[in-house]
């Protein structure tokens, strides 16, 4: 294995003299500015640190997203644009096959995003008004918005620290006569634990709806995440992993169930009906949130992609992690024991302020980004924020609900999740994109990080003065 970076994380000196070097000649030109001290130690993470003036570890940008390969990508979506049949037809029909194909699972049904596709689920699991749904904090708001929007309640269960999903552990002990359902969600691509989550939804007769949105084509003991509950969720938005700007799809074994899908995707019109065609009449209650075949065609362009850029995501953060295990205060992710594969729609790992000399993670994470390397603080605490209060003070919840149920201040103080809490303080991302170029993309990750590291002290004075 190619290695630039040493055990203690500090980079190659051949690589970081060429670096280096920019900062040498910046140093000189800058003259006095730049003590002797500083331009001495110009090998590894001694080096300044580009936040203090130094030389970035990385000018070059990062791989951009999403891909879109003219040669190959366009002809498609050409061809759809011109024959003027532009409204739901053959080609998201095929989509939908080949994302089907994809997963190893049945039937799957197109809609306009991701958000949609868990509200489409869950309502045609019969999730109503008083239903309580099992739903991890550590999460992009949709999975909530998506409860809210079929007048069910979240309640919140927290996440396993090492995994960042929900807890099985602590399942249990938050089902009560309402609760009808458990949301697993395979947060930042990385699975959930769904063989103690389907036994426990077994166990107390419970649907589950998996929030698979930034989980595309990872598995768990070799199955794809998304086919092990009764329903599936998948979104394209642009960020996503498979991206068509906008799209999301629902995925299951179970024909009625998914019969029943089609028909409310499209006003309630039986399964099989033509799009646009009026005079069907509707057997169930609808809505509609249909994709169009121009975005079909963008999807299976990008389809034909997706399995190869897993891949790399796979390999290229098995790499980062490794070597990040050797630097002091960083603490990636873990993987249960059963995941054959992850999808990385992000790469975490948990940032120790104490390890770094008190440095908060805000100023590493923009010491990191004068490094060149972009990055984020992931999510904020979900489970206490306004729009639910929003939802309570409705008058579809407060003609539904006893009032001690929509008691806000309560169902915050009930909803605590301290593991979340940590997580969303701690946590450092990299997005997928930044996991699809070479190996020496993760070396420079991995150099900038240990960069900070050696100079910690010196960024948290800076940053006080
Ligand atoms: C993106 C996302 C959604 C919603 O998908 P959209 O296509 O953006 O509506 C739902 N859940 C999670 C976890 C997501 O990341």
């Amino acid at each position: 294995m190619e290695k630039n970076i040493s055990q203690n994380g500090a980079p190659n000196p051949r690589r970081s003299f060429l670096k280096s070097s920019g900062a040498l000649t910046a140093g000189l030109l800058l003259g006095s500015t730049l003590k002797a001290a500083d331009t001495f130690h110009i090998n590894g993470s001694a080096a300044t640190p580009a936040i203090l003036g130094g030389d970035p570890v990385r000018r070059a940008a990062w791989t951009k997203w999403p891909i879109w390969k003219p040669e190959t990508d366009e002809q498609r979506v050409v061809d759809v644009i011109r024959s003027g049949i532009w409204s739901r037809a053959s080609v998201v029909t095929e989509f939908e096959k080949e994302w089907a194909a994809a997963l190893g699972v049945k039937r799957s049904l197109a809609v306009v995003n991701g958000t949609n596709a868990l509200v489409v689920a869950l309502n045609q699991l019969h999730i109503k008004t008083g239903d309580e749904i099992l739903v991890p904090p550590y999460t992009f708001i949709a999975t909530i918005t998506a409860v809210l929007s079929n007048g069910a309640m979240p309640v919140f269960v927290d996440i396993d620290p090492d995994t960042y999903q929900i807890d099985p552990a602590k399942l249990e002990a938050k089902i009560t006569p309402r609760t009808k359902a458990i949301m697993p969600v395979h947060i930042l691509g990385l699975p959930a634990d769904m063989d103690r989550i389907m036994a426990i939804a077994k166990k107390h007769n419970l649907v589950v709806v998996e929030d698979a949105c930034q989980a595309h084509l990872a598995e768990y003991g070799h199955k794809k995440v998304g086919t092990f509950g009764n329903a599936g969720c998948f979104s394209f938005q642009n960020s996503k992993n498979l991206a068509i700007g906008e799209g999301g799809a629902v995925v299951s074994d179970d024909d009625a169930f998914m019969d029943r899908c089609f028909s409310y995707q499209n006003y309630g019109y039986p399964y099989g009906t033509m799009a646009g065609v009026v005079g069907a009449g509707s057997t169930m209650q609808g809505t509609k949130v249909r994709l169009t075949e121009y975005q079909a065609a963008i999807g299976l362009s990008l389809l034909k992609r997706l399995d190869a850029e897993t891949t790399a995501r796979n390999n290229n953060a098995a790499y980062l992690k490794s070597q990040l295990g050797g630097i002091p205060g960083v603490r990636p992710y873990k993987l249960y024991d059963k995941v054959t594969r992850g999808a990385f729609h992000l790469f975490p790992f948990r940032y120790s302020e104490a390890a770094f000399k008190g440095l908060p993670r805000e100023a590493f994470l923009k010491a990191m980004r004068a490094e060149g390397i972009p990055c984020s603080g992931g999510y904020t605490v979900l489970n206490n924020q306004l729009f639910l209060k929003d939802a309570f003070e409705s008058k579809a919840y407060q003609n539904s609900y006893p009032k001690e149920q929509l008691n806000f201040e309560k169902y915050v103080a009930d909803n605590r999740c301290p593991e979340n809490e940590k997580l969303c303080k701690e946590a450092v991302w990299f997005t997928q994109n930044m996991l699809l170029g070479p190996k020496t993309d993760m070396d420079d990750i991995a150099a900038a990080i240990a960069r900070i590291q050696k100079n910690a002290d010196k960024i948290k004075l800076a940053a006080k003065t």
